[in-house]
């Protein structure tokens, strides 16, 4: 059998990481067991759906990485689909018309109130013969009254339902269009999921589908419910919290393999492993090791688990990602020194790549300002004889390699019996425009000579202008 799982957003928002989470499930249960993986857009609540929710959707899968064999699926696009299996459960004695009026149903609930009943449908238009003049009327499900349905959940163990405790739901509105329940079950079915992992906000809708599958002769998938995801004050995760949008975690300078390994050991653990390759996901993961109870969110863990990442990664493809960030300060990066040579450098120094990005500026960017504390420190008169001097020894290299570079730094702190420190320091704030910055021999064989020449003199005249 091939394993076949999906993820099913409604396009309502953007692709928050509870929603990343569950997807991420779904893609490793599918790679893990050499399945396939099916992206299925849930659009059929058409004043709620959007196309930019749409696009923010795929955009979010795509930087993550989360590959789908077979879709975007649209459920709009398979109303006729709908429409047949509700005329055959109509067909069957399965479905039926139900003309009741707001106000009848709004009666009915009253009256159960009364009789300290659970307010539901009470089933009263299953013996209905005739339409009512002038009603739109919806389907409903025939729900069996009697027996229970147990979800045989891999996460949640076996979970019982009595029958009639679930009413007849409505799958068709007044205007025919079909509802969630109705649509997920003809969709499961038709792409012949094996296994359905999906959040457990949606537990109490399986039993209700699972009767739907038994009425169309068919056997329900397995049901994997997914805990929530909680913010660290222990409520649910929402936009209160900050982010919940995968998309903002790469505006914030995050690489997505860091999210995803964070939203992997949320809630799944493998051991007391922190720290997955793909690989390691795809091969140790298991829907029996989720665990039941909610996790939070804790971003202190996920910033730690960016650094990892951003020291740990090959120093391309950080700059394939750091580019993106680069754009944003307006830095064309093909516009100086090879990105990933300025990435090794900055790599053991960031915790994320917005810090990484306005630290690397200066390569590609004339600083026009200096950090007026830097500045007032080591910018001053008494720097310029060091800055002339430096100046000379570089403009003489034979060549410019970082050795050479540090050879001629240490011979002037050495002739001048000054730290190297106080050599550097001034260099450093004319190049960068500040006091941090990778080694400086480093720092300057990627500035380059030509570069480096200006930038000194331009400090020098920069101090003479304002002793003037
Ligand atoms: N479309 C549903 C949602 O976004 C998910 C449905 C499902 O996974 O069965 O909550």
């Amino acid at each position: 059998m091939t394993i076949r799982t999906r993820f099913a957003p409604s396009p309502t928002g953007y692709l928050h990481v509870g929603g990343a989470r569950t997807a991420l499930f779904s893609w490793l249960y599918a790679r893990k067991h050499g399945g396939r993986f099916v992206l299925r857009i849930e659009d059929t609540d058409l004043e709620r759906s959007s196309i930019e929710s749409v696009n923010a959707i795929l955009e979010g899968m795509t930087w993550l990485g989360l590959d789908y064999d077979e879709g975007p699926f649209y459920q709009t696009q398979r109303f006729d689909r709908y429409e047949e299996v509700i005329a055959q459960l109509l067909e069957q004695g399965d479905a039926y018309y139900c003309y009741c009026s707001k106000q009848e149903l709004e009666d009915m609930r009253e009256q159960q109130r009364a009789n300290k009943e659970k307010p539901r449908y009470d089933g009263r238009c299953r013996h209905r013969t005739a339409p009512i003049e002038g009603v739109q009327p919806v389907i409903r499900f025939k729900n069996p009254t009697q027996g229970s349905v147990i979800v045989h959940d891999v996460v949640k163990g076996d979970v019982e339902f009595n029958n009639t405790e679930l009413d007849d739901l409505i799958i068709a509105r007044p205007d025919g269009s079909p509802t969630y329940n109705l649509t997920v079950v003809v969709d499961d079915l038709d792409m012949g999921m094996t296994h359905v992992i999906r959040g457990d906000d949606h537990l109490n809708n399986s039993p209700r589908q699972i009767n739907i599958f038994k009425a169309l002769g068919a056997e329900p998938p397995v049901f994997a419910h997914v805990p929530m995801i909680l913010g660290d004050d222990g409520a649910r995760l929402s936009k209160r919290h900050g982010a919940v949008s995968v998309m903002s975690y790469r505006d914030q300078g995050y690489l997505p393999e860091a999210l995803l390994n964070y939203l992997v050991r949320l809630g799944w653990s493998h051991g007391d492993q922190e720290i997955f390759t793909l690989d390691e996901m795809i091969s140790h993961f298991d829907i029996e090791n989720v665990n039941r109870a909610a996790s939070s969110f804790n971003t202190d863990k996920l910033l730690w688990l960016n650094q990892q990442y951003i020291k740990a990664s090959s120093a391309d493809h950080i700059a394939h990602h750091l580019s993106w960030h680069m754009g944003q300060l307006d830095i064309d990066p093909t516009q100086g020194p090879e990105l990933s040579k300025v990435v090794a450098l900055q790599q053991e120094r960031a915790k994320t790549l917005v810090e990484m990005a306005a630290n690397s500026t200066y390569f590609y960017r004339d600083v026009d300002t200096y950090d007026e504390k830097a500045a007032r420190k080591n910018l001053t008169i008494d720097s310029i004889d060091v800055l002339q001097d430096m100046l000379e020894r570089l403009a003489a290299l034979p060549e410019w390699t970082a050795e050479l570079i540090h050879a001629q730094i240490k011979s002037c702190s050495e002739a001048r019996e000054l730290g190297m420190g106080k050599i550097a320091q001034p260099i450093r704030v004319a190049i960068t425009g500040n006091t941090i910055s990778p080694p400086l021999d480093q720092t300057l064989e990627l500035f380059g000579n030509q570069r480096t020449i200006s930038a000194i003199t331009r400090a020098i005249d920069w101090i003479k202008d304002r002793a003037e």
